[in-house]
C-alpha cells in the first residue's frame, strides 16, 4: 500500500461537459497513477466574470451524470458552494487542509487555462502546493506557448497531454445547440438529454 495519496483535481467549468474532459482525466489517471480523479465545477470562473456563464448547479449535475458510472472519479461542490470569484489556489489550499501533508495534489486542466492561474493570485505560492496537468488539443502549437510562457513556467511543476478528444469542445458545443445541429456522441448520452430536458444553450452567446 501506498503511503500517499495521489489526488488529480480536475478544473474547468464544463459549459458543458463533454468527452474531451472525460478522456483527460482517465488519461491523466493513468499516466500519472493518480488515485482517483475529483472533478471540480468553478462556481465563478475567474476568467469569465464579464461573461455569460451557465448556472453552477447545472453545471455541476451535468458533470455528476457524466460521471456517476465511473468509480474513480467523483465531484466537488468546493467551488460552486465557496462565495465569489473562483480561485484555484483557494481550492488547492483547501484541499491540502482536508487531505493533510500525505496527499500529493494533480491539478489537472486545459493548457491556456494553467498559464491564467499561475499569472493571478498568489501565484508564487503554487510550487510545492500541487503538479498541473496541463492538457491540450491536437494542434495546440506548445513550443510557441512555452515560449510565450517561459516566465510562468518557471513557477511551476507542469506537464502536457496532447488529447485527441479535446477536438470537441464546449464552445462548439453550445454553439450546436443554439443552431439546432446534433450534439450526439460528443458527450454522455444523459448530458445531451439534460440539456435538451432544461433547454440549455438554445440562444445564441457572444462567448
Ligand atoms: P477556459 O478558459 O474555459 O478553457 C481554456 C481551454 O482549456 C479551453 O480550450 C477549454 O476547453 C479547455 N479546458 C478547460 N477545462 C478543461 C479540462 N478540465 N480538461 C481539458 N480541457 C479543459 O478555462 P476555465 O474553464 O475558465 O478554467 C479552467 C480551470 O482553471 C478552472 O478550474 C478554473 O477555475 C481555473 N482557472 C483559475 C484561475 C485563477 O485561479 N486565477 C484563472 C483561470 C482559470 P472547453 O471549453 O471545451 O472546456
Amino acid at each position: 500500500m501506498r503511503a500517499t495519496t495521489r489526488l488529480g483535481i480536475m478544473g474547468g467549468t464544463f459549459d458543458p461537459i463533454h468527452f474531451g474532459h472525460l478522456v483527460t482525466a482517465e488519461e491523466a489517471l493513468v499516466q500519472f497513477n493518480l488515485d482517483r480523479v475529483i472533478v471540480m465545477p468553478a462556481g465563478r470562473p475567474a476568467r469569465k466574470t464579464d461573461v455569460e456563464v451557465t448556472p453552477a448547479e447545472h453545471r455541476y449535475l451535468m458533470t455528476v451524470i457524466a460521471t456517476a458510472a465511473n468509480p474513480d472519479f467523483e465531484v466537488s461542490r468546493m467551488e460552486i458552494d465557496r462565495p465569489g470569484v473562483t480561485y484555484t489556489v483557494d481550492t488547492l489550499n483547501a484541499l491540502r487542509d482536508v487531505h493533510g501533508p500525505h496527499a500529493e495534489l494533480f491539478f489537472i486542466t486545459g493548457a491556456d487555462a494553467v498559464w491564467e492561474i499561475v499569472m493571478w493570485k498568489d501565484a508564487e505560492r503554487f510550487r510545492g502546493l500541487a503538479t498541473f496537468i496541463a492538457a491540450t488539443r491536437p494542434g495546440y502549437d506548445l513550443e510557441a506557448a512555452q515560449q510565450v510562457h517561459s516566465e510562468e513556467l518557471s513557477r511551476i511543476d507542469i506537464h502536457f497531454i496532447e488529447v485527441p478528444a479535446l477536438a470537441i469542445s464546449s464552445t462548439d458545443i453550445r454553439r450546436r445547440v443554439a443552431e439546432r445541429r446534433p450534439i450526439r456522441y460528443l458527450m454522455p448520452e444523459a448530458v445531451a438529454a439534460y440539456i435538451q430536458k432544461y433547454g440549455l444553450y438554445r440562444e445564441a452567446r457572444q462567448s
